[in-house]
């Protein structure tokens, strides 16, 4: 008789509520490897059991680690587990490098009572083919569930964690029943304030006893006022953040798909004072942003300001104790940085000299149709003859025609191949077509900004300038207009326009909805 082999069994469950669930659960798993473990006639050297490990973290577990050095040192013949899937699911290519020990041990997979023998290489193409399709599956359940997740909203169940509701709102699941319990009444009372006229959100914190922070969202969330409403929902594509997490952005969901459905009744806070408090909170944040842009120390330059003696930004900076004095821009190579004396000597610019320097030049300059002509004019010479130069060498069509030609001699004279030919040919072709294509576009662009049109478009805008209130609005329009203003001793020494302005296709109607945009706020 055959000797028994050695297998390990492998158990997972990636969240605690598979354990509970029938399918992936773990005494369903457990009783098919029991099954294959008899049927096979195999002898079980030890079952190891994932709890909380999802399917595309399995490669970097410790003890699939320990059970992979196993099969290498070939004190295990293979692995019994209930489905391939319980074994990886695999997320990006190289998750299939899982199996490479497999191969190269000759070691077997049971899965599911099927067996999977690496000593044939069908195994390895069947393995990736169950694997594929298994993955292709889940995607396909999650984009159902995901609808019947949204069913579920609609009808006024809660198919979340109790993490996800607000202070003082509870939710039984048996009874589909929402209710509300003691930890309401200060969220109550925090409304009750604010609706009769403390408006000061630290205070309303302070007096009922919940964190300022938490408090700012309390008094926005509508299940308050008895209305459930699920308004965001995550962009498809994930994006990694600063800190290396995977993450899918919170979006809002277009209106159509914004669900509202009443789930206390009665409300805890009725309908017109949650209504009304919204509206207290609106404005007092208009308020606030008012009163933030008149400060007169509003940085006006932003990111537009530089040095004019060694064209490097020029940061602002105030006396935060005495918010009204204007405070200055200096250069960012002026002071030491890291231990090291500035390289720049240039002094401190007041700000007031250098706001007043940029909107005079922006109302008496930009004004001028003539001026305007003049300087866009030479912006474009001055592009144009940037662009014109690295090209020369590379668009005159000779050089194709010599490359073609040596080519050919070197086929006639044996040197190289059809096919080398052939190849090379093509190759020479693709960058002829691309170059053509480039030197198109260049032509498309140029001719595109009708330069009277945009003249009389930065007329206007500068016009504007002078009559818009809100600072904000000034510092877009500075923007829009320039990529950099350089200045020294209170005085404009040169600027840079937009390039887009100069020869973006674009640019023109762009420009054409921000004017519209300017015309409304001035
Ligand atoms: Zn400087």
């Amino acid at each position: 008789m055959k000797e028994k082999r050695n297998v390990v069994g492998l158990v997972r469950v990636s969240t605690d509520d598979q354990a509970r669930d029938d399918r992936g659960g773990l005494p369903r798993q457990m009783e098919v490897i029991e099954k294959t473990i008899a049927a096979q006639n195999l002898n079980c050297v030890e079952i190891v059991t994932l709890k909380g490990v999802s399917g595309t973290e399995v490669r970097g577990n410790r003890e699939i680690q320990r059970i992979l050095k196993m099969i290498e040192a070939r004190t295990i013949d293979g692995v019994v587990v209930a489905d391939l899937d319980r074994l990886m699911r695999p997320a990006a290519g190289q998750d299939y490098a899982l199996l490479d020990p497999f191969i190269d041990a000759k070691a077997v997979i049971f899965a599911n009572g099927q067996e999977f023998d690496f000593r044939s290489p069908a195994a390895n193409l069947m393995v990736k083919l169950f694997l594929g399709f298994a993955e292709f599956e889940r995607t396909l359940i999650v984009n159902r569930s995901r609808g019947a997740v949204r069913q579920l909203c609609l009808s006024g169940r809660h198919p979340f964690g109790m993490r996800q509701l607000p202070r003082g709102v509870v939710y039984d699941r048996a009874s589909n029943t929402w209710s509300t319990d003691d930890r309401i009444i200060p969220v109550v009372e925090a409304f009750r304030l604010m609706d009769t006229g403390t408006t000061n959100i630290a205070e309303i914190a302070r007096r009922v006893g919940v964190h300022e922070r938490a408090m700012h969202n309390l008094l926005r969330n509508p299940l308050y006022s008895g209305w459930r409403v699920y308004a965001t929902g995550r962009e498809p594509k994930k994006v990694v953040s600063r800190y290396g997490r995977a993450y899918k952005r919170k979006v809002p969901l277009p209106p159509e798909e914004v669900i509202r459905v009443q789930v206390l009744n009665p409300p805890p806070v009725s309908q017109e004072r949650f209504d009304r408090v919204q509206m207290i909170l609106a404005n007092s944040n208009k308020a606030w942003k008012a009163e933030r842009d008149d400060r007169p120390a509003y940085n006006l330059l932003r990111s537009v300001a530089r040095c004019g003696r060694c064209d490097c930004r020029l940061y602002f900076s105030q006396d935060r104790r005495r918010p009204n004095i204007m405070g200055y821009y200096f250069c960012s190579q002026h002071y030491y940085k890291k231990g090291k004396k500035g390289t720049c000597g240039a002094a401190n610019q007041s700000k007031a000299e250098l706001d007043g320097a940029t909107l005079g030049f922006i109302t008496d300059v930009l004004t001028k149709p003539q001026v305007l002509r003049a300087i866009l004019a030479h912006s474009k010479a001055v592009a144009e003859a940037n662009r014109a130069q690295p090209e020369l060498k590379e668009t005159d069509p000779a050089t194709f025609e010599v490359r073609k030609k040596r080519l050919k001699d070197g086929f006639e004279a044996g040197v190289i191949s059809m096919l080398d030919l052939k190849e090379r040919l093509a190759k020479i072709q693709l960058e002829e077509e691309a170059i053509r294509r480039v030197a198109q576009n260049q032509a498309k662009s140029l001719a595109a900004p009708d330069l009277e049109e945009l003249i009389r478009m930065v007329v206007e805008g500068a016009h504007l300038f002078e009559n818009l209130k809100d600072p904000s609005w000034k510092l877009r329009v500075i923007k829009r207009l320039f990529a950099g203003i350089y200045y020294e001793n209170g005085q404009i020494t040169k600027f840079k326009l937009q390039p887009s302005l100069i020869h973006d296709s674009v640019c023109e109607m762009n420009l054409r909805r921000d004017l519209d945009s300017w015309r409304r706020q001035a």
